[in-house]
């Protein structure tokens, strides 16, 4: 099922959200919505909180570029994080075009870490503790801070924030149309 995605200016984004057991209930189908919903609107990751779930719960499904042969590869990648934990960053930071879901229509270079060590479990909930780096590192940050009430404007400069400003409030009055459903903001 396809559920509609919040949108910036909904207080749930700036939640902290809750980490997760095995028990959770209805757990795999929720993640599969999660990967419905987000391959529907074209992304390549979502956090629970996106979807008015206030949960540590994060879906990323992506084709691996291939340098080699300069060309996306078929087979999709696909993770599930669950109460992701950052324990180091790697390497130098490096400015990547980021766009989400929640704030439709704006598209930044934000600067992040090339690798990460990452703590989560998985669909399972086996656990993991791996350095990951590339795509999946990338969309693992920009994921992971909205599960602690962040998204990727925050880390924009002070010029660039002023810049969007009006985009952002936009989003927030709901006046922005992207091609997948949104949920309408309430009124809180
Ligand atoms: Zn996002």
């Amino acid at each position: 099922m396809i559920l509609p995605i919040v949108g910036y200016g909904d207080p749930i984004l700036r939640k902290e959200a809750q980490p997760i057991t095995a028990d959770y209930p209805d757990l795999k189908q929720l993640i599969d919505d999660m990967f419905e919903t987000m391959y529907a609107a074209d992304g390549v990751g979502l956090a629970a909180p996106q979807i008015d779930r206030s949960i540590q719960l994060v879906v990323i499904g992506f084709r691996p570029y291939d340098e080699a042969t300069d060309s996306y590869g078929d087979e999709e990648e696909r993770h599930v994080l669950i109460n992701p934990e950052i324990i180091e960053e790697v390497g130098e930071k490096q400015y990547f075009n980021e766009g989400c879901l929640s704030i439709p229509d704006i598209h930044e270079d934000v600067l992040r870490p090339e690798s990460i060590v990452l703590h989560w479990f998985d669909e399972n909930f086996v656990e993991h503790n791996e350095k990951i780096d590339g795509m999946f590192a990338r969309v693992a940050q920009h994921e992971i801070d909205h599960l602690h009430g962040k998204v990727f404007t925050d880390r924009l400069s002070p010029l660039r924030k002023t810049m969007i400003k009006r985009k952002l409030n936009d989003v927030a009055s709901g006046k922005v149309h992207p091609k997948y459903r949104m949920k309408r903001q309430n009124k809180r």
